[in-house]
């Protein structure tokens, strides 16, 4: 299950973020899998194409994919030095596949900022700061042992050396090793480093509520877009607290609410589909009498590699898959039709999963 650390100062609407993913999470019985911590929200992926699968199966059930949120609090100016709760959380984040950085561009002054005023940009470059420091230390000491053993001729160590050269530099700049331009090669020889700056970033800009329709007329978010673009990042604008009251109603109840509000989606959807883009994700589907469900993959995922997502014992035992896109089967307004026409495909445990590919393993146990 891929995991999105939320990050931000203190103040800035994390928590109530947070809350609002928890109220909205996904059903746990679902998800035996995932064991729910207090900090993690696991939410329902929304993919339309689940209620028309379910429509044309009519299975018990309908599972859809889930994303995990982690909330990661406490980071604070001082972090890498284990100001705050400072190594703990840097750890925490350590584990996570991608960042969400909620900045804040609310102003209220009842609520104060721990730097005396709103400015995302300072907020964002503090945060980035800390996070620097974490991986510079990570990575001199990875430099200091590696220059013994490069001293004894060693060209493995020779090679790590040159990245990690180029890493130091950038860090050392306060840059994100993200912005570093590294070779697949390179990135496969820091990845077990762990480093923070490298995983990818999106930013939340929390708006006020009567900012939530029209986020892009406030300056705080022109300012924090035009930063994110330069970085190559995302900005996905919410208001906190109207993702927290959509989380306590029902579906349909949220469904008017948000378009009394002029949104066409709720935040956390918009925050989800970053996150799929962001990591590159894409689903498949399983889909039969018994259960229609969605699973996610990474672009670029294998099929025997995509059968492991649901069992290892069928990535193991892997035969074939057979595959028909979800638009074909649409189409043809069934899998009988489909076969008939020739669309389900018998694919190899080589073939590149695309999105929307309805699947049924054939392994051998
Ligand atoms: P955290 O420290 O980052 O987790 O921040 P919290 O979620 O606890 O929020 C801090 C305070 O800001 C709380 O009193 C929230 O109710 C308030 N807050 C959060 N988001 C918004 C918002 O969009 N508008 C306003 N006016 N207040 C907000």
């Amino acid at each position: 299950n891929l995991e999105v650390g939320i990050v931000g100062l203190p103040n800035v609407g994390k928590s109530t973020l947070f809350n609002a993913i928890t109220k909205a999470g996904a059903e746990a019985a679902n998800y035996p899998f995932c064991t729910i911590e207090p900090n993690v929200g696991v939410v329902e992926v929304p993919d339309a194409r689940l209620r028309t699968l379910t429509n044309m199966y009519h299975p018990k059930k309908t599972i859809p994919a889930v994303m995990r949120f982690v909330d990661i609090a406490g980071l604070v100016a001082g972090a890498s030095k284990g100001e705050g709760l400072g190594n703990k959380f840097l750890s925490h984040i350590r584990e996570t596949d991608a960042i969400a950085e909620v900045v804040r561009c609310f102003e209220d002054d009842n609520i104060t900022h721990v730097s005396g005023s709103v400015d995302p940009l300072r907020d964002i470059d503090i945060i980035n700061t800390e996070l620097c420091l974490a991986d510079l230390e990570t990575v001199q000491r990875r430099v200091d042992r590696l220059a013994k053993i490069a001293q004894c001729g060693d060209k493995a160590a020779k090679a790590e050396l040159a990245v990690l050269q180029k890493i130091l530099t950038a860090l050392e700049a306060g840059e994100p090793v993200r912005k570093v331009a590294l070779q697949d090669e390179e990135k496969q020889t820091v990845k077990e480093l762990n480093l923070l700056t490298i995983k990818p970033i999106l930013y939340i800009a929390n708006v006020a509520e009567d900012e939530a329709a029209q986020p892009d007329a406030n300056p705080l978010v022109q300012k924090l877009t035009a930063f994110a673009a330069a970085e190559g990042a995302q900005v996905v604008a919410v208001s906190a607290k109207i993702e927290a009251e959509i989380a306590e109603l029902p579906d349909d109840e949220a469904a008017a609410f948000l378009e009394e509000l002029g949104l066409s989606e709720s935040g956390l959807t918009k925050l989800i589909k970053a996150g799929y883009s962001l990591l590159g994700l894409i689903n498949f589907f399983t889909a039969g009498a018994d259960e229609v469900r969605a699973w996610t993959i990474v672009k670029g995922t294998k099929a025997q590699k995509a059968a492991g997502k649901i069992h290892t014992d069928i990535e193991r035992g892997f035969i074939r898959a057979e595959i028909v896109s979800y638009t074909d089967l649409i189409a043809c307004g069934g899998e009988q039709a489909a076969k008939e026409k020739g669309l389900v495909r018998l694919e190899g445990k080589e073939y590149l999963m695309q999105d929307g590919d309805v699947t049924y393993f054939r392994f051998n146990v």
